[in-house]
């Protein structure tokens, strides 16, 4: 007979690492993927099709009691759903659900199981649902690729917020981060440019090939004809995505191309907005396809036009100086339409409801994981700063609620890099704004001011490296190129050469300066610091606001292994993710205090003194606040939060000797 293995690893006296192992592995070799500690649901990656997402599943996890079922990624939506209604406890009604783990373990699975079993929860109107089903396939056309990792990995970060009038949902809205452009002119060996460019290939009609001057699929190196039959269908339902998402029907088409890149302009003839779809081509400019004048396409390419002194000056390109010119146009077109796609989603999507209807919200943060390869560039900075954000966040709340003593949560990195005025960003931008600036300048400048820090390395070496200490390990970063992407800019001749576009698409796109994050930005906006700040910094210190204000629910995927097979766990790979993850830490910390975590509501009625107390200094604070700084504000209430940890630590402790059993 099969053991019966725990579902809730805090309940467990004794848990070392030794013993977590053996439980989660034990329940993997069963099927029982999904495991708790306390309220965080562990998933490890099946690499299977498993019977456990069935419509009858999904209707027992339906307003359940949380021990009466297995623990189940359906549990969690549900969870977040009822907190929502205020069903569970008094906390804030807007919840977030963060989803973490490297590539390939699952976390894009785990959203789109999450959309699903909250749609069948509100009873979504069924366009509606479909609507917002049908984006994670257009998103994922437009923003996953086949990498040595994963076949379908997401490219780019996304925050789903889904918005409820009561019960009903009414809307979504997307966030995109950091969309890895520069793959669409670079990828490494066996990975793939993003999957549309493969799919419009295979699927555009035999004419309109003609048209584009692209070859039949087969003649290229990726064309063998079953994969392309397989393309073929996906192109289908991107297609039909963005007609169910609701892009109008397509009439006119016009084609654009950039370098290796390819963009299909479609123009809707009743409402004359433009629908975009991507392809590869290996030819380059097309007269006309880019709604511009081929020669002066060219010379924009080709030579810079600088004024000295009232005279204009032509300087020409060498070969590499053009080819990444063009290269600039590929990557800046690509994200700019990826950040356009998801406007036109968030716009079509938008909650249809009178302002002044109360709308509560449930996010889904479906993050890209730590990257650490063998050569790491600007796009893993940018990625595991974000993660490093996260996981302080993830620290945060377990050591808040469990107890203030952990000091070791303090958030060391957050000041060191992401401070301004000296934090790595900050100087990056600094960097980025002297036009005479090399990557080597930047690392000489990181060195000097980070080089006694704890969570940073001086690498000697021609090359410009440096090496920062993560919470999931040390990484080396290789600075070259950093400048470049950091400014994300094209060069200004041809953005005004865009700017003219007949095609009204890429006008509009051009004339706008786009963040890394998609949001439209005026384009007098001083492009380079604003730029960059947006981007990484700001666009994650809105994200954490929100999720600091909201309940919170953590799904952390694991990967059982590298090779993508079923039934095989790598012990070693797993116990890296356990504690890079601070699963680890959180089973401490859990163990030390305690799982159980009363209600606000709970707790305030058997304290109601000490919080009538505290409350009513932090009334007669607020006063004082408005004209504080908001970083005084922030400590004060995190110092009154501890306050009112003090006292519910106290309770439980209390409890513990009334009620051992609730350890
Ligand atoms: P990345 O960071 O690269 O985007 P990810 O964490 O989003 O990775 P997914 O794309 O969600 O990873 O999962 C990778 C693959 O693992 C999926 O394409 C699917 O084949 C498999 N997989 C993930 N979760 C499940 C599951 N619950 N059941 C069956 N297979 C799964
Ligand atoms: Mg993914």
């Amino acid at each position: 007979m099969e053991e019966k293995l725990p579902e809730d690893l805090a309940n467990l006296s004794e848990l070392d690492e030794k013993r977590l192992l053996e439980v989660l592995t034990g329940r993997f070799t069963q099927n029982l993927i999904y495991t708790y500690i306390g309220d965080i649901l562990v998933a490890i990656n099946p690499f299977k099709y498993l019977s456990i997402y069935e419509k009858e599943v999904s209707e027992r996890y339906k307003c359940h009691e949380k021990k009466s079922l297995p623990p189940h990624i359906f549990a969690v939506a549900d969870r977040a759903y009822q907190s929502m209604l205020g069903r569970l406890a008094t906390g804030p009604k807007n919840q977030c659900i963060v989803i973490s783990g490297e590539s390939g373990a699952g976390k894009t699975e785990s959203t789109k199981l999450l959309l699903r079993h909250i749609m069948e929860l509100c009873k979504a109107n069924s366009q509606l649902e479909q609507q917002i089903l049908q984006v994670n396939p257009l998103l994922e056309a437009f923003g996953n690729a086949q990498t040595v990792m994963n076949d379908n990995s997401s490219r780019f970060g996304k925050y789903i917020q889904l918005r409820f009038q009561n019960s009903s949902v009414k809307g979504a809205k997307i966030n995109e981060y950091l969309l890895e452009k520069s793959r669409v002119v670079h990828q490494d060996e066996g990975e793939q440019n993003f999957h549309i460019f493969y799919f419009m290939l295979a699927g555009i009609s035999m004419e309109d090939k003609e048209i584009y001057g692209l070859l039949d699929p087969t003649h290229y190196r990726f064309g063998q004809e079953d994969v392309v039959q397989a393309w073929r269908v996906k192109y289908a339902e991107v297609c039909n995505a963005m007609d169910m998402v609701g892009f109008e029907e397509q009439v006119r088409t016009k084609p654009c191309l950039s370098g290796d890149a390819f963009f299909l302009v479609k123009t809707c003839g009743t409402c004359g907005e433009t629908i975009v779809c991507v392809c590869v081509c290996v030819c380059f400019c097309k007269q006309g396809q880019f709604g511009v004048q081929e020669e002066d396409l060219l010379k924009s390419l080709t030579c810079t036009t600088s004024v000295t002194r009232g005279e204009a000056i032509q300087r020409l390109h060498n070969q590499q100086q053009a080819e990444d010119a063009r290269d600039s146009i590929a990557k800046v077109a690509y994200g700019r339409v990826f950040g356009w796609i998801v406007s036109k989603i968030n716009e079509l999507l938008a909650p249809k409801v009178d302002c002044d209807v109360e709308l509560n919200e449930i996010g889904i943060l479906d993050i890209f994981g730590f990257e650490n390869f063998t050569v790491n560039r600007f796009e893993q900075l940018c990625i595991n700063l974000a993660n490093e954000q996260l996981q302080y966040f993830f620290n945060h709340l377990v050591s808040m609620e469990n107890s203030f003593t952990h000091a070791r949560f303090v958030p060391l990195f957050q000041d060191l890099f992401l401070t301004k005025p000296i934090g790595i960003l900050s100087l990056l931008d600094e960097q980025s704004a002297f036009p005479q600036a090399t990557d080597r300048d930047f690392v000489d400048k990181l060195n000097s001011k980070f080089k006694t820090a704890p969570n940073f390395e001086v690498v000697r070496n021609h090359t410009p490296l440096f090496t920062i200490v993560h919470y999931a390990g040390k990484v080396q970063y290789n600075a070259s190129g950093f400048l470049e992407k950091n400014r994300d800019t094209i060069p200004a001749n041809i953005r005004e050469l865009f700017i003219n576009s007949v095609t009204p698409l890429l006008s509009v796109l051009f004339a706008a300066t786009i963040s890394r994050t998609g949001t439209l930005m005026p384009r007098k906006a001083k492009v380079l610091n604003v730029c960059v700040l947006f981007s990484v910094q700001h666009s994650l210190a809105v994200l954490m606001e929100k999720m600091f204000a909201a309940g919170p629910h953590f799904v952390r995927c694991i990967k059982p292994n590298r090779s993508k097979q079923p039934d095989q766990l790598d012990s070693k790979l797993v116990m890296d993710q356990l504690r890079y993850n601070g699963l680890m830490e959180t089973i401490r910390i859990r163990r030390d205090g305690f799982s159980w975590r009363p209600a606000f509501k709970e707790f305030a009625e058997r304290f109601v003194f000490t919080a009538v107390l505290l409350c009513c200094s932090f009334r007669s604070c607020r006063l004082f606040f408005k004209y504080w700084h908001q970083e005084e504000l922030a400590r004060l209430l995190e110092r009154l939060g501890r306050a009112a940890l003090v006292i519910q630590k106290s309770e439980e402790q209390l409890n513990s000797f009334v009620y051992p059993s609730i350890r």
